[in-house]
């Protein structure tokens, strides 16, 4: 029988008293300080289905480590297993049946980098270091989600080990129950080794932001929140407040100026991007870094400013309107932001992510047109009250504008309550799906999904 002590993967076990424990046991957020046993780097099917039942043996608890960004840091557990999926990044591209077979560990940049070497993409985050296992799992919104829906919309099938050890695919045909959990239901449901995604041709696009004072907060929201989802899905645009970096392309005069931005993403014909924009030229912003680039530069844009290691505190919501008393506060804590990479969003998930109906896939809101995150960061560890207390008020000052739950994937460790709220009516049906594979809750380590009898 298998025990810590001699529990061996491919991929390397690291120990409490081995060289590199700390950087093994390291996540995205620098604000999580956990200490497990043992990290089991996974390199095949094999490694993770050990590791499990090691686990389960010894019943300690497991945390499943895709990219590690999970800002309440979920991919690591004090007193238990690491199943580090990251050497498990493989991306297999079929140009001609336009999909690709992507493994548990791998990243964004990854994925666009295989894709976008054949002119393909599919829908996924904005940042390349995160994981496309947590967020496909919880959803997945990016630039082309107006246009091709959420990147569970373009799931066709996973391999999944499931908490008993079996390894299944969950498709539209085969344990559909599990591939509708999975479709937004977290690592809840078992250990996602492979994705099979749909790819859509995309390869130069019309992209960048166009920035404003942050005294124009309120009027450019405003115009936002009523201009995109009236646009055709070829156009996205996310709405930011921000501080300028004191870096390239950003112009000097605005460097740790606070401001407001919307990064576009004109899928359609780059010659009729300047028409599709027009309007925002009427607002005059104060930059404009708009340009064709291809899609896997737009991806990595901002990567630099975000690299691992910061303190991270974030909060967020989803939303069907933004009503003018919640303009007056993005703007009002805009201004209040208490460090240089304090930041909050407003993705649109819209257009084709409306095309599913909410008992489709576990997301349970398709009616909503924003998902906002609330993001407090800094480099410095004493500023972590100080991110943590603006993420909260601010959240508290708009939550009540909010359908009453938030994309799980921009949520905190914030109990049951907000996880039900954010599953809404399909709550329920996930707490039956989590009874049939996972009826021990092996798989707590995320947005939980009790089962019954746990
Ligand atoms: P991890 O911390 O590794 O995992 C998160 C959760 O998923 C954990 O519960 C983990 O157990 C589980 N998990 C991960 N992989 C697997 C797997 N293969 N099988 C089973 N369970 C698994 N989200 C968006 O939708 N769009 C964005 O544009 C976006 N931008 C972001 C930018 C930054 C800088 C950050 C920090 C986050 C962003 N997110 C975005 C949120 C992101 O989707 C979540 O943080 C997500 O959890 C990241 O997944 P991960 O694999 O990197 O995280």
């Amino acid at each position: 029988m298998t025990t810590i002590s001699d529990l061996a993967t491919a991929g390397g076990v690291v120990r409490r008293e081995d060289v590199g424990y700390d950087e093994a046991r390291r996540v995205y957020n620098a604000m999580i300080d956990r200490h497990p046993m043992a990290i089991a780097s996974c390199r095949t099917v094999g490694d993770v289905r050990a590791v499990l039942a090691e686990a389960r043996r010894s019943g300690l608890p497991v945390a499943v480590r895709g990219g590690g960004h999970s800002g309440p840091g979920f991919g690591v557990v004090d007193d238990g297993l690491v199943i580090d999926l990251s050497p498990m990044a493989a991306v297999e591209v079929d140009a001609a049946g336009r999909t690709a077979r992507v493994q548990g560990g791998a990243t964004v940049r990854e994925l666009d980098a295989a894709t976008g070497a054949h002119g393909l993409a599919t829908p996924a985050g904005v940042v390349g270091s995160t994981g496309i296992g947590g967020l496909t799992l919880g959803g997945g919104h990016g630039y082309l989600s107006r246009k091709y829906g959420l990147t569970i919309d373009n799931l066709l099938s996973a391999e999944v080990v499931l908490a008993d050890g079996r390894v299944v695919t969950a498709s539209e045909d085969e344990h559909p129950d599990l591939f509708w959990a999975i479709r937004g239901g977290g690592g809840n449901f078992g250990i996602v080794t492979s994705f099979t995604l749909r790819l859509h041709p995309v390869s130069d696009v019309f992209c960048g932001p166009t920035a404003w004072p942050a005294a124009a907060t309120a009027d450019v929201l405003q115009w936002y929140r009523d201009f995109l989802p009236a646009q055709h899905e070829d156009l996205y645009g996310f709405f930011v407040t921000m501080t300028v970096p004191p870096v390239a392309p950003f112009p000097e005069p605005f460097h740790l100026h606070k401001a407001c931005a919307i990064v576009w993403c004109y899928t359609g014909d780059p010659d009729d991007a300047a028409d599709a924009v027009a309007p925002v030229r009427e607002l005059q912003p104060a930059w404009d870094g708009t340009g064709v680039a291809p899609y896997p530069a737009l991806q990595g844009m901002f990567d630099a400013l975000l690299p691992s290691g910061l303190q991270w505190y974030w909060r967020g919501d989803l939303f069907r309107e933004i009503p003018d008393a919640a303009v007056e506060a993005h703007s009002r804590f805009g201004d209040e932001a208490p460090t240089p990479l304090s930041q909050m969003h407003i993705y649109p998930v819209d257009g084709a992510v409306h095309r599913v109906g909410s008992d489709e896939t576990a997301w349970g809101h398709r009616d909503v047109n924003f998902s906002q995150v609330i993001v407090g960061v800094d480099p410095d560890p004493s500023n972590a009250p100080v991110i943590t207390k603006w993420a909260k008020d601010y959240h508290d000052a708009v939550h009540l504008y909010s359908v009453g739950g938030a994309y799980v994937n921009f949520m905190m460790d914030e109990g049951r309550d907000r996880v039900q709220a954010s599953y809404g009516a399909n709550y329920d049906r996930l707490v039956e799906i989590k009874n049939t594979y996972d009826p021990d809750n092996t798989f707590r380590i995320n947005q939980n999904i009790r089962p019954t009898a746990a």
